[in-house]
């Protein structure tokens, strides 16, 4: 990793970790895996993959990574959600395991495998808030939809609301909330980088109001405390 940009740290315990950082790079933007505390300290923002939510609840807490980032996110670093990132970033989720934790940086109540079985996997195409040309082409595995947000949720996508989309139409699949994204489909997996690129802008904009790039330092320097110093 070169330059002094911010640094997204792709959690890698479980999911497409790698299909993240290919569209990461695709974007300019520096990543790293994450699978320790020390690494999660590292990082400037954070890419929950997609993969299985309840596998990657019970290894955040057994690789003593779930206090960890949720005081991260308290603190507002930004992060990204892909399908059972979304599910882990919610408040609730429906139809989860019972011992199944949560990370509660969303607003929402996430419904797992909402889609049901007889379409378990499908592709789409979205429009998508804040992604501006053509819709986003979205593929969906065993996906989550976002049951109920909150007043403080920004819907940046759903599914088209016509007739043959049957229960899932209309249904809410990107979310977005201060400097955390959410999407339950995978656009890491298309090729087309743009919901990426706009994760990459909202972490230098969220990182820009609290943190300064120094060139040829990792430290985080806050720029109130810096201003209190003077
Ligand atoms: N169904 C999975 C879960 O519950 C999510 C699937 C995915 O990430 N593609 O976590």
């Amino acid at each position: 990793m070169t330059g002094n940009g911010p640094i997204v740290g792709v959690l890698a315990l479980q999911g497409d970790a790698r299909e993240h950082r290919r569209a990461l790079a695709c974007c300019g933007m520096r990543s790293t895996l994450v699978r320790r505390p020390e690494e999660l300290a590292e990082v400037d923002a954070l890419i929950l993959p997609g993969g299985e939510s309840t596998t990657m609840s019970r290894l955040l807490v057994a690789f003593d990574l779930m206090e960890p980032l949720r005081a991260r996110l308290a603190e507002g670093m930004p992060a990204y959600g892909s399908c059972a990132g979304m599910i882990l970033l919610g408040r609730e989720v429906i139809d989860g395991r019972p011992d199944q934790r949560q990370l509660a940086a969303l607003d929402v109540v996430v419904r797992r495998n909402a889609f049901g079985r007889q379409v378990d996997s499908f592709e789409t195409d979205l429009d998508f808030a804040g992604v501006p040309g053509a819709p986003v082409r979205a593929v969906f595995i065993r996906a989550p939809w976002v049951e109920r947000a909150g007043s403080g949720v920004e819907v940046l996508a759903r599914v088209p609301d016509v007739p043959a989309a049957g229960s899932a139409a209309g249904r809410i699949v990107a979310v977005r909330q201060r400097c955390v994204l959410a999407t339950a489909f995978h656009p890491e997996l298309t090729g087309d980088w743009r919901v990426h690129r706009l994760f990459g802008e909202m972490v230098r904009q969220c990182s820009g109001d609290r943190v300064q790039w120094r060139p040829g330092e990792r430290t985080r320097v806050s720029v109130a405390s810096e201003k209190e110093q003077v």
